[in-house]
């Protein structure tokens, strides 16, 4: 009998995954052909500390030393943009970041391409980050096989049962203590086969495009760039520049697929703040950002069974708040007192949304 049956190989299954496999068996069930697949795989994999509601800000907080100590971080730094009619959006963003506002013309030394014509004000945070994403992922699938446990791939969950312990059909069936739900955009969806209300999951579209270097510059070193009110966001990747329409827009769970005529109206808002115009777009994808109503992460057992335990709602935040968040799965799971502080605790039990 398997322990801590975890469905979904994304970086909620596989953080969860690890911490848990210190004290007992751990199997983690991925439909897919490859972990991270879905949400995980397609991150602009940003750690910025500032970034969410508050119980998302503790998780960031809490987060940093595992980044740090495990060289998880490359800085990156984040600076925002705005145009003259953003001034109250501008300040709202800025305090809610906690950025220092800068000079256009400071601006434009970090960043060539920026046109002075538009971009009145100018604010930059160098507390932003580029997450290893892949390395941490695979490092997670690593410590769960070092401690016996199995990650299997190609094992879609379709049927769930409950009799004295938890029995789950996938290609194979599994018999478990208890089940860890970290499906991602699916979540809800696995709740009800396990017979377990759902929380009002939504996944919520976000595209992105990969540009060739704007005017031949060398973006190595350039900022993640953000339009005030995140109406856009570009941040350099490999030498090339990702350009997102920072859209939320509501959708069922599937594979997610960029929306031409969304990508072209937040390209089209990257372009007014720059002078180097897109002339091709290389590439481009979209990935689900899933999100409880009140919009940040659900942790822990379900009040009508503790063996059914959540790791759900990441949002936009699963990357950056995975190492606490993960800590507190597993306190949580295995009874243990959460090193995080109480209120935060309920801020992101499932109990708060029933
Ligand atoms: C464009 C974009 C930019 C982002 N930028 C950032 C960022 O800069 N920083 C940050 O921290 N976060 C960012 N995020 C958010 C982050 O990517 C997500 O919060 C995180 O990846 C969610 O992880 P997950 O494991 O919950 O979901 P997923 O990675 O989607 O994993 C869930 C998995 O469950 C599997 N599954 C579902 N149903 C079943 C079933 N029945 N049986 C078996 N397996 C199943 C799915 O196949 C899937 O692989 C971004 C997201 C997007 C889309």
């Amino acid at each position: 009998m398997i322990n801590f049956l975890i469905i979904g190989g994304g970086i909620a299954g596989l953080s969860a995954g690890a911490r848990l496999s210190e004290h007992g068996s751990v199997t983690v069930l991925e439909a897919e052909d490859a972990l991270g697949y879905h949400a995980s795989g397609r991150s602009a994999a940003l750690f910025e500390e500032g970034y969410g509601p508050p119980s998302v800000v503790a998780l960031n907080k809490a987060s940093a030393e595992f980044f740090f100590t495990n060289d998880y971080l490359t800085p990156r730094g984040l600076m925002l943009v705005a145009k003259s009619d953003q001034a109250d959006q501008f300040r709202k963003d800025l305090s809610e970041l906690g950025m220092a506002e800068i000079s256009v013309a400071d601006a434009l030394e970090r960043v060539p391409v920026l046109n002075p014509e538009t971009v009145a004000y100018a604010a930059l945070s160098e507390g932003a980050y580029d997450i290893d994403t892949d390395r941490v992922l695979q490092d997670f699938a690593r410590t769960i096989r070092a401690n016996a446990g199995s990650v299997l791939t190609r094992q879609k969950v379709t049927r769930i049962r409950k009799d004295g312990h938890w029995l789950v059909e996938a290609a194979e069936v599994f018999q478990a203590r208890t089940i860890v739900n970290a499906a991602g955009a699916w979540a809800d969806e696995v709740a009800r086969m396990a017979g377990i209300a759902p929380i009002g999951i939504t996944p919520r579209r976000r595209s992105m495009a990969r540009l060739p270097t704007p005017g031949g510059h060398d973006v190595k070193n350039w900022p993640m760039m953000l339009g005030a009110g995140e109406t856009w966001y570009a941040k350099p990747d490999a030498g090339k520049l990702l350009v997102s329409p920072s859209e939320a827009d509501p959708v069922e769970p599937h594979d997610a697929y960029a929306d031409d005529m969304v990508l072209a109206k937040g390209l089209a808002r990257y372009e007014e703040m720059v002078t180097s115009p897109v002339t091709r777009v290389e590439t481009n994808w979209a990935g689900l950002r899933s999100f409880a109503p009140d919009g940040t992460l659900v942790l822990g057992p379900d009040p009508s069974d503790e063996s059914f335990v959540w790791s759900a709602g990441q949002g936009g935040y699963g990357f950056q708040t995975a190492p606490a968040a993960s800590r507190l799965v597993a306190d949580l799971a295995l009874g243990r007192a959460p090193e995080l502080d109480a209120a935060m605790v309920s801020a992101l039990a499932v109990s708060r949304l029933r």
